[in-house]
Protein backbone atom coordinates (compact mmCIF):
# COMPACT_ATOMS: atom_id res chain seq x y z
CA UNK A 1 0.00 0.00 0.00
CA UNK A 2 1.41 3.01 -0.92
CA UNK A 3 1.73 6.31 1.49
CA UNK A 4 -1.63 8.22 -0.23
CA UNK A 5 -3.83 5.28 0.03
CA UNK A 6 -2.72 4.87 3.85
CA UNK A 7 -3.74 8.03 4.29
CA UNK A 8 -6.91 7.70 2.43
CA UNK A 9 -7.72 4.38 4.27
CA UNK A 10 -6.73 5.69 7.73
CA UNK A 11 -7.70 9.35 7.73
CA UNK A 12 -9.88 9.94 5.01
CA UNK A 13 -7.68 12.60 2.90
CA UNK A 14 -6.71 11.93 -0.48
CA UNK A 15 -3.50 13.98 -0.51
CA UNK A 16 -0.42 15.40 1.59
CA UNK A 17 0.44 18.69 2.31
CA UNK A 18 3.96 19.72 0.95
CA UNK A 19 6.32 18.56 2.94
CA UNK A 20 4.38 15.81 4.93
CA UNK A 21 5.21 12.77 2.64
CA UNK A 22 8.81 12.95 2.65
CA UNK A 23 8.88 13.57 6.69
CA UNK A 24 7.11 10.69 6.89
CA UNK A 25 8.89 8.55 4.67
CA UNK A 26 12.04 9.40 6.75
CA UNK A 27 10.17 8.36 9.78
CA UNK A 28 8.89 5.00 7.69
CA UNK A 29 12.96 3.87 7.21
CA UNK A 30 13.39 4.61 11.18
CA UNK A 31 15.34 7.85 11.18
CA UNK A 32 15.48 10.91 13.65
CA UNK A 33 13.90 13.71 12.18
CA UNK A 34 13.68 17.23 13.47
CA UNK A 35 11.04 19.11 11.66
CA UNK A 36 10.20 22.87 11.88
CA UNK A 37 6.66 23.76 10.45
CA UNK A 38 4.29 26.43 10.77
CA UNK A 39 1.97 25.52 13.49
CA UNK A 40 -1.70 24.73 11.66
CA UNK A 41 1.29 22.67 9.06
CA UNK A 42 -0.32 19.59 9.49
CA UNK A 43 2.45 17.74 11.51
CA UNK A 44 0.26 16.03 13.57
CA UNK A 45 -0.28 13.91 10.67
CA UNK A 46 3.33 13.29 10.59
CA UNK A 47 3.32 10.90 13.65
CA UNK A 48 -0.59 9.76 13.52
CA UNK A 49 -0.20 8.04 10.33
CA UNK A 50 2.91 5.82 11.43
CA UNK A 51 1.13 5.19 14.85
CA UNK A 52 -1.32 3.78 12.89
CA UNK A 53 -0.09 2.31 10.06
CA UNK A 54 3.10 0.52 11.30
CA UNK A 55 3.05 -2.85 12.25
CA UNK A 56 3.85 -2.93 15.57
CA UNK A 57 5.15 -0.65 18.62
CA UNK A 58 4.14 2.41 20.21
CA UNK A 59 3.85 5.65 19.57
CA UNK A 60 4.41 8.16 22.16
CA UNK A 61 3.59 11.84 21.81
CA UNK A 62 5.29 14.48 24.58
CA UNK A 63 3.74 17.81 24.53
CA UNK A 64 3.29 20.63 27.30
CA UNK A 65 -0.39 21.41 25.68
CA UNK A 66 -2.67 19.36 27.46
CA UNK A 67 -5.96 20.39 26.04
CA UNK A 68 -4.36 20.08 22.56
CA UNK A 69 -3.26 16.47 23.39
CA UNK A 70 -6.98 15.78 24.98
CA UNK A 71 -8.88 16.90 22.02
CA UNK A 72 -6.67 15.31 19.54
CA UNK A 73 -7.30 12.12 21.32
CA UNK A 74 -10.95 12.82 20.98
CA UNK A 75 -10.87 13.58 17.60
CA UNK A 76 -9.13 10.37 16.51
CA UNK A 77 -11.42 8.22 18.30
CA UNK A 78 -14.23 9.82 16.50
CA UNK A 79 -13.09 9.08 13.35
CA UNK A 80 -12.67 5.34 14.51
CA UNK A 81 -9.50 4.99 15.80
CA UNK A 82 -9.92 3.69 19.32
CA UNK A 83 -6.02 2.56 20.02
CA UNK A 84 -5.09 6.28 21.27
CA UNK A 85 -5.16 7.79 24.72
CA UNK A 86 -3.46 10.30 26.67
CA UNK A 87 -1.90 10.18 30.50
CA UNK A 88 -1.45 13.80 32.05
CA UNK A 89 -1.45 14.81 35.51
CA UNK A 90 -5.30 16.06 35.05
CA UNK A 91 -6.22 12.28 35.78
CA UNK A 92 -7.20 10.84 38.74
CA UNK A 93 -4.58 7.81 40.68
CA UNK A 94 -7.08 5.09 39.27
CA UNK A 95 -7.84 6.87 35.60
CA UNK A 96 -3.53 7.15 35.32
CA UNK A 97 -3.55 3.06 36.52
CA UNK A 98 -6.10 2.18 34.24
CA UNK A 99 -4.57 3.77 30.98
CA UNK A 100 -0.74 2.52 32.44
CA UNK A 101 -2.25 -1.08 32.56
CA UNK A 102 -3.04 -1.23 29.34
CA UNK A 103 -0.19 0.03 27.96
CA UNK A 104 0.47 -2.45 25.15
CA UNK A 105 -3.33 -1.90 23.67
CA UNK A 106 -2.33 1.86 22.72
CA UNK A 107 -0.56 2.71 19.41
CA UNK A 108 -0.67 6.09 20.11
CA UNK A 109 -0.11 7.48 23.45
CA UNK A 110 0.10 10.93 24.55
CA UNK A 111 2.02 12.12 27.13
CA UNK A 112 2.99 15.67 29.01
CA UNK A 113 6.70 15.83 30.43
CA UNK A 114 5.90 15.38 33.88
CA UNK A 115 4.54 11.99 33.45
CA UNK A 116 7.91 11.09 31.79
CA UNK A 117 9.65 11.59 35.13
CA UNK A 118 7.25 9.38 36.91
CA UNK A 119 9.56 6.25 37.42
CA UNK A 120 6.68 4.21 37.63
CA UNK A 121 5.81 5.00 34.74
CA UNK A 122 8.80 4.45 32.90
CA UNK A 123 9.34 1.37 34.10
CA UNK A 124 6.18 0.27 32.72
CA UNK A 125 7.13 2.08 29.17
CA UNK A 126 10.65 0.31 29.04
CA UNK A 127 8.82 -3.06 29.15
CA UNK A 128 6.98 -1.75 25.46
CA UNK A 129 8.66 -1.69 22.22
CA UNK A 130 8.30 1.70 21.33
CA UNK A 131 7.93 2.57 16.95
CA UNK A 132 8.47 6.56 17.55
CA UNK A 133 9.00 9.04 20.47
CA UNK A 134 7.86 12.47 19.19
CA UNK A 135 8.63 15.02 21.26
CA UNK A 136 5.96 18.20 20.34
CA UNK A 137 7.05 21.69 20.92
CA UNK A 138 10.86 20.62 21.23
CA UNK A 139 12.36 24.26 21.69
CA UNK A 140 11.24 23.91 24.88
CA UNK A 141 14.24 21.46 25.34
CA UNK A 142 16.74 24.41 25.00
CA UNK A 143 17.67 26.36 27.39
CA UNK A 144 17.98 29.30 24.59
CA UNK A 145 14.46 28.67 23.76
CA UNK A 146 12.12 31.42 23.81
CA UNK A 147 10.11 28.98 25.71
CA UNK A 148 12.56 26.87 28.15
CA UNK A 149 10.76 24.06 30.38
CA UNK A 150 12.58 22.30 32.70
CA UNK A 151 9.95 19.57 32.35
CA UNK A 152 11.49 18.70 29.06
CA UNK A 153 15.03 18.58 30.99
CA UNK A 154 15.02 14.87 30.64
CA UNK A 155 13.31 14.12 28.19
CA UNK A 156 16.96 12.90 26.61
CA UNK A 157 17.86 10.68 29.11
CA UNK A 158 15.03 9.30 29.36
CA UNK A 159 15.04 8.41 25.47
CA UNK A 160 18.30 6.77 26.03
CA UNK A 161 16.30 4.86 29.03
CA UNK A 162 13.66 3.71 26.51
CA UNK A 163 16.44 2.21 24.36
CA UNK A 164 16.83 5.18 21.90
CA UNK A 165 13.98 4.66 19.89
CA UNK A 166 13.60 6.85 16.47
CA UNK A 167 12.70 10.75 17.64
CA UNK A 168 10.86 12.91 15.76
CA UNK A 169 11.02 16.44 17.30
CA UNK A 170 8.84 19.10 15.74
CA UNK A 171 8.68 22.73 16.57
CA UNK A 172 7.50 25.81 14.77
CA UNK A 173 10.26 28.33 15.64
CA UNK A 174 13.97 27.69 16.32
CA UNK A 175 17.28 29.88 15.52
CA UNK A 176 20.18 27.62 14.46
CA UNK A 177 21.62 27.65 17.79
CA UNK A 178 18.36 26.37 19.09
CA UNK A 179 18.07 23.83 16.92
CA UNK A 180 22.03 22.76 17.40
CA UNK A 181 20.89 22.28 21.76
CA UNK A 182 17.56 20.34 20.51
CA UNK A 183 19.65 18.00 18.56
CA UNK A 184 22.22 17.33 21.43
CA UNK A 185 19.73 17.22 24.36
CA UNK A 186 17.37 14.74 22.83
CA UNK A 187 20.62 12.86 21.64
CA UNK A 188 20.21 13.07 17.70
CA UNK A 189 22.81 12.45 15.59
CA UNK A 190 23.30 15.92 13.77
CA UNK A 191 24.74 13.64 10.94
CA UNK A 192 22.33 11.10 10.52
CA UNK A 193 18.83 13.31 11.88
CA UNK A 194 16.72 14.31 8.57
CA UNK A 195 16.32 17.87 9.04
CA UNK A 196 13.24 19.54 7.26
CA UNK A 197 12.75 23.68 8.49
CA UNK A 198 10.05 25.64 6.60
CA UNK A 199 10.95 29.20 5.91
CA UNK A 200 9.79 31.48 8.49
CA UNK A 201 9.08 34.09 6.23
CA UNK A 202 5.29 34.80 5.32
CA UNK A 203 5.28 37.49 2.77
CA UNK A 204 1.34 38.05 3.40
CA UNK A 205 2.14 39.47 6.91
CA UNK A 206 2.40 42.71 6.50
CA UNK A 207 5.16 44.03 9.71
CA UNK A 208 4.52 47.56 10.93
CA UNK A 209 6.06 49.22 14.47
CA UNK A 210 4.36 52.33 15.67
CA UNK A 211 6.32 54.55 18.03
CA UNK A 212 4.01 56.30 20.20
CA UNK A 213 4.27 58.85 22.94
CA UNK A 214 2.48 57.05 25.75
CA UNK A 215 -0.60 55.18 27.35
CA UNK A 216 -3.31 57.19 25.63
CA UNK A 217 -1.49 57.61 22.13
CA UNK A 218 -1.60 53.41 22.31
CA UNK A 219 -5.39 52.77 22.96
CA UNK A 220 -6.27 55.52 20.10
CA UNK A 221 -4.16 53.70 17.81
CA UNK A 222 -5.59 50.90 18.86
CA UNK A 223 -8.57 51.85 17.84
CA UNK A 224 -7.72 52.82 14.84
CA UNK A 225 -6.33 48.95 14.17
CA UNK A 226 -9.71 47.61 15.09
CA UNK A 227 -11.49 50.14 12.42
CA UNK A 228 -9.65 49.59 9.88
CA UNK A 229 -8.76 45.86 10.03
CA UNK A 230 -12.78 44.76 11.40
CA UNK A 231 -11.62 40.87 11.25
CA UNK A 232 -9.78 38.35 14.33
CA UNK A 233 -7.39 39.84 16.32
CA UNK A 234 -4.90 39.00 19.27
CA UNK A 235 -3.47 41.69 21.07
CA UNK A 236 -0.37 40.52 23.31
CA UNK A 237 0.28 42.52 26.65
CA UNK A 238 3.53 41.58 28.56
CA UNK A 239 0.80 41.29 31.45
CA UNK A 240 -1.92 39.53 32.77
CA UNK A 241 -3.56 43.12 34.30
CA UNK A 242 -2.91 45.00 31.26
CA UNK A 243 -4.70 42.01 29.17
CA UNK A 244 -7.42 42.34 31.92
CA UNK A 245 -7.69 45.97 31.65
CA UNK A 246 -7.61 46.48 27.85
CA UNK A 247 -9.93 43.60 27.41
CA UNK A 248 -12.67 45.68 29.92
CA UNK A 249 -12.03 49.27 27.52
CA UNK A 250 -12.24 47.61 24.37
CA UNK A 251 -15.59 46.24 25.10
CA UNK A 252 -16.56 49.76 26.23
CA UNK A 253 -15.45 51.45 23.09
CA UNK A 254 -16.36 49.49 21.06
CA UNK A 255 -19.03 46.62 19.64
CA UNK A 256 -16.06 43.97 19.67
CA UNK A 257 -16.65 40.82 20.88
CA UNK A 258 -13.28 40.64 23.21
CA UNK A 259 -12.05 38.28 26.47
CA UNK A 260 -8.14 38.37 27.91
CA UNK A 261 -6.36 35.18 28.29
CA UNK A 262 -3.84 34.49 30.40
CA UNK A 263 -1.88 31.91 32.94
CA UNK A 264 -4.28 33.23 36.16
CA UNK A 265 -6.96 32.00 34.73
CA UNK A 266 -8.53 28.66 35.87
CA UNK A 267 -7.81 25.83 33.05
CA UNK A 268 -11.64 25.43 32.01
CA UNK A 269 -12.15 28.93 31.48
CA UNK A 270 -8.97 29.32 29.19
CA UNK A 271 -10.16 26.60 27.31
CA UNK A 272 -13.76 28.21 27.17
CA UNK A 273 -12.34 31.40 25.75
CA UNK A 274 -9.54 29.97 23.60
CA UNK A 275 -12.77 27.69 21.55
CA UNK A 276 -14.92 30.69 21.37
CA UNK A 277 -12.36 32.93 19.29
CA UNK A 278 -11.31 29.74 17.28
CA UNK A 279 -14.94 29.17 16.37
CA UNK A 280 -15.58 32.80 15.79
CA UNK A 281 -17.97 34.11 18.29
CA UNK A 282 -15.06 36.25 19.65
CA UNK A 283 -13.55 38.87 17.85
CA UNK A 284 -10.61 39.70 19.86
CA UNK A 285 -8.21 38.09 22.55
CA UNK A 286 -6.36 40.46 25.13
CA UNK A 287 -3.66 38.10 26.43
CA UNK A 288 0.09 36.68 27.53
CA UNK A 289 1.91 34.73 25.47
CA UNK A 290 0.51 31.86 27.23
CA UNK A 291 -2.20 32.45 24.79
CA UNK A 292 -1.84 30.86 21.33
CA UNK A 293 0.75 27.47 21.31
CA UNK A 294 -1.34 25.01 19.49
CA UNK A 295 -3.88 26.80 18.16
CA UNK A 296 -4.76 27.29 14.58
CA UNK A 297 -7.73 29.77 13.47
CA UNK A 298 -6.76 30.23 9.77
CA UNK A 299 -8.27 34.05 9.39
CA UNK A 300 -6.68 36.03 12.42
CA UNK A 301 -6.19 39.19 10.44
CA UNK A 302 -3.80 41.09 12.63
CA UNK A 303 -1.66 40.54 15.75
CA UNK A 304 -0.76 43.73 17.78
CA UNK A 305 2.09 43.79 20.52
CA UNK A 306 0.60 46.46 23.03
CA UNK A 307 4.06 45.71 24.46
CA UNK A 308 7.48 44.55 22.96
CA UNK A 309 8.38 41.00 22.89
CA UNK A 310 11.78 40.39 24.98
CA UNK A 311 12.74 38.44 21.66
CA UNK A 312 12.52 37.79 17.77
CA UNK A 313 11.76 34.05 18.30
CA UNK A 314 8.91 34.86 20.87
CA UNK A 315 7.54 37.92 18.19
CA UNK A 316 7.76 35.81 15.06
CA UNK A 317 5.64 33.07 16.65
CA UNK A 318 3.53 34.89 18.10
CA UNK A 319 2.66 36.98 14.66
CA UNK A 320 2.88 33.85 12.75
CA UNK A 321 -0.73 32.98 14.04
CA UNK A 322 -2.02 35.67 11.71
CA UNK A 323 -2.75 35.15 7.97
CA UNK A 324 -2.82 31.38 7.76
CA UNK A 325 -5.61 31.17 5.41
CA UNK A 326 -2.93 33.32 2.75
CA UNK A 327 -4.82 36.57 2.77
CA UNK A 328 -3.58 39.66 3.96
CA UNK A 329 -2.71 40.35 7.34
CA UNK A 330 -0.70 43.04 9.55
CA UNK A 331 1.51 42.47 12.54
CA UNK A 332 1.58 46.05 14.32
CA UNK A 333 3.92 46.73 17.41
CA UNK A 334 2.65 49.99 19.68
CA UNK A 335 5.54 51.04 21.31
CA UNK A 336 6.25 53.74 23.82
CA UNK A 337 9.57 55.16 24.61
CA UNK A 338 9.47 53.38 28.23
CA UNK A 339 8.24 50.04 26.76
CA UNK A 340 11.92 48.70 26.63
CA UNK A 341 12.36 48.85 30.56
CA UNK A 342 9.56 46.30 30.58
CA UNK A 343 11.35 43.12 29.62
CA UNK A 344 14.42 43.80 30.75
CA UNK A 345 13.06 44.04 34.36
CA UNK A 346 11.25 40.70 33.72
CA UNK A 347 14.52 38.87 32.32
CA UNK A 348 15.93 39.81 35.96
CA UNK A 349 13.07 38.67 37.64
CA UNK A 350 12.96 35.14 36.41
CA UNK A 351 16.36 34.50 37.48
CA UNK A 352 16.86 33.99 41.08
CA UNK A 353 19.33 36.47 42.76
CA UNK A 354 22.56 35.24 44.68
CA UNK A 355 21.40 35.55 47.91
CA UNK A 356 18.26 33.42 47.11
CA UNK A 357 20.50 30.77 45.74
CA UNK A 358 22.75 30.71 48.52
CA UNK A 359 19.43 30.75 50.96
CA UNK A 360 17.83 27.95 49.07
CA UNK A 361 21.16 25.77 49.12
CA UNK A 362 22.12 26.41 52.99
CA UNK A 363 18.44 25.36 53.68
CA UNK A 364 17.64 22.27 51.30
CA UNK A 365 20.39 20.78 50.14
CA UNK A 366 21.96 17.82 51.22
CA UNK A 367 24.83 14.79 50.51
CA UNK A 368 23.81 12.03 48.54
CA UNK A 369 20.09 13.61 47.83
CA UNK A 370 19.00 13.05 44.68
CA UNK A 371 17.23 15.17 42.33
CA UNK A 372 13.73 13.90 43.08
CA UNK A 373 14.36 14.56 46.38
CA UNK A 374 15.50 18.10 46.08
CA UNK A 375 13.07 19.34 43.84
CA UNK A 376 10.01 17.74 45.99
CA UNK A 377 12.04 20.23 48.99
CA UNK A 378 11.29 23.62 47.56
CA UNK A 379 7.86 25.04 49.19
CA UNK A 380 5.51 26.72 46.71
CA UNK A 381 6.75 29.78 46.38
CA UNK A 382 10.50 28.96 46.06
CA UNK A 383 9.24 26.21 42.97
CA UNK A 384 10.19 28.57 40.05
CA UNK A 385 13.54 29.06 41.33
CA UNK A 386 14.13 25.60 42.72
CA UNK A 387 13.39 23.93 39.73
CA UNK A 388 15.88 26.01 37.97
CA UNK A 389 18.55 25.31 40.22
CA UNK A 390 17.93 21.57 40.04
CA UNK A 391 18.07 21.74 36.25
CA UNK A 392 21.27 23.99 36.18
CA UNK A 393 23.12 21.24 38.82
CA UNK A 394 22.28 18.61 36.57
CA UNK A 395 23.69 19.91 33.52
CA UNK A 396 26.64 21.27 35.37
CA UNK A 397 26.81 17.55 36.32
CA UNK A 398 26.32 17.83 39.90
CA UNK A 399 24.43 14.84 40.33
CA UNK A 400 25.91 11.49 39.23
CA UNK A 401 24.40 8.51 37.42
CA UNK A 402 22.07 7.37 39.90
CA UNK A 403 21.02 10.69 40.41
CA UNK A 404 22.56 11.49 43.53
CA UNK A 405 24.51 15.13 44.64
CA UNK A 406 28.24 13.96 44.23
CA UNK A 407 28.48 16.60 47.49
CA UNK A 408 26.57 19.54 49.00
CA UNK A 409 29.92 22.19 48.59
CA UNK A 410 27.59 24.83 49.09
CA UNK A 411 29.81 27.67 48.40
CA UNK A 412 31.13 25.76 45.36
CA UNK A 413 27.69 25.14 44.27
CA UNK A 414 26.65 28.84 44.62
CA UNK A 415 29.32 30.43 42.68
CA UNK A 416 28.42 27.66 40.06
CA UNK A 417 24.82 28.72 39.84
CA UNK A 418 25.68 32.68 40.01
CA UNK A 419 27.62 31.92 36.83
CA UNK A 420 25.28 29.95 35.64
CA UNK A 421 22.93 32.42 36.23
CA UNK A 422 24.94 35.41 34.84
CA UNK A 423 25.31 33.53 31.36
CA UNK A 424 21.67 33.08 31.19
CA UNK A 425 20.60 36.68 32.01
CA UNK A 426 23.39 37.52 29.46
CA UNK A 427 21.73 36.33 26.65
CA UNK A 428 18.32 37.03 27.45
CA UNK A 429 19.82 40.65 27.47
CA UNK A 430 22.21 40.30 23.93
CA UNK A 431 18.44 38.92 22.43
CA UNK A 432 16.28 41.82 23.48
CA UNK A 433 19.11 44.30 22.46
CA UNK A 434 18.07 42.33 18.98
CA UNK A 435 14.92 43.18 19.42
CA UNK A 436 15.18 46.77 19.98
CA UNK A 437 17.34 46.89 17.23
CA UNK A 438 14.84 45.58 14.86
CA UNK A 439 12.05 48.14 16.54
CA UNK A 440 14.51 51.18 15.34
CA UNK A 441 15.47 49.44 12.69
CA UNK A 442 16.24 51.89 9.52
CA UNK A 443 16.27 49.04 6.72
CA UNK A 444 13.99 46.33 5.70
CA UNK A 445 12.26 45.20 8.96
CA UNK A 446 11.79 41.35 7.19
CA UNK A 447 15.12 41.34 5.77
CA UNK A 448 16.59 41.85 9.74
CA UNK A 449 13.78 39.24 11.09
CA UNK A 450 14.68 36.22 8.61
CA UNK A 451 18.47 36.59 8.98
CA UNK A 452 18.41 35.53 12.63
CA UNK A 453 17.29 32.35 11.07
CA UNK A 454 19.36 32.31 8.43
CA UNK A 455 17.37 32.86 5.46
CA UNK A 456 16.97 36.20 3.04
CA UNK A 457 13.22 37.23 2.36
CA UNK A 458 13.54 38.55 -1.29
CA UNK A 459 10.81 40.40 -2.94
CA UNK A 460 8.12 41.53 -1.02
CA UNK A 461 5.50 44.05 -2.27
CA UNK A 462 3.77 45.12 0.93
CA UNK A 463 6.86 44.71 3.04
CA UNK A 464 6.85 46.80 6.03
CA UNK A 465 6.48 50.33 7.12
CA UNK A 466 10.52 51.05 6.85
CA UNK A 467 9.81 49.72 2.90
CA UNK A 468 7.15 51.96 2.79
CA UNK A 469 4.32 49.62 3.15
CA UNK A 470 0.84 50.80 4.06
CA UNK A 471 -1.72 48.66 6.91
CA UNK A 472 -3.37 46.31 3.75
CA UNK A 473 -6.85 46.11 2.83
CA UNK A 474 -8.24 43.22 4.46
CA UNK A 475 -11.45 41.44 2.65
CA UNK A 476 -12.92 40.59 6.27
CA UNK A 477 -15.75 43.54 6.93
CA UNK A 478 -17.41 43.70 10.23
CA UNK A 479 -19.64 46.64 11.45
CA UNK A 480 -17.70 47.80 13.91
CA UNK A 481 -18.88 50.93 15.64
CA UNK A 482 -16.63 53.01 18.23
CA UNK A 483 -19.40 53.84 20.66
CA UNK A 484 -20.27 57.25 21.26
CA UNK A 485 -18.74 58.06 24.60
CA UNK A 486 -15.06 59.25 23.83
CA UNK A 487 -13.13 56.93 24.83
CA UNK A 488 -11.00 59.45 26.81
CA UNK A 489 -13.70 59.88 28.97
CA UNK A 490 -14.31 56.08 29.72
CA UNK A 491 -10.50 55.88 30.07
CA UNK A 492 -10.95 58.84 33.05
CA UNK A 493 -14.06 56.68 34.38
CA UNK A 494 -11.92 53.65 34.51
CA UNK A 495 -9.03 54.96 36.34
CA UNK A 496 -11.00 56.26 38.73
CA UNK A 497 -10.50 60.09 37.98
ZN1 LIG B 1 10.53 45.65 4.31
Amino acid sequence: MTLEEKLYNWFGYSSFRPGQKEIIEEIEKGKDVFAMLATGGGKSILYQLPAFTHASGLTLVVSPLISLMENQVQELKANGLKRVTSITSTLTFSEKQERMARLQEWRLLYVSPEMLNAPTFLERLKAQPIHLLVVDEAHCVSQWGHDFRPDYLDIGEKRLQLGSPPCLALTATATPTVREDILKHLHMDSKRTSLFCHSMNRPNIGLFVEHVQGEEDKKSRLLDIHSHFRGPMMIYTMSRMVAEELAVWLEEQTTVRVAAYHGGMEAQERLMIQQQFINGSLDVICCTSAFGMGINKPDVRCIIHYHIPADLESFVQEIGRAGRDGERAASIVLKAPYDEDRPEGMIYHTYPPVETIKHLLMMYVEDNQTAEQLLAAWDEEEELYGRQIVYALKRMGWFDSDDQLYTANIERMAAHLSKWVEERIANRLQKLAVMKKWLYATTCRREMLVKEFNETAGQNSECCDVCGAEWPEVAVKKDLKVSEKGWRDRLQQLLGE
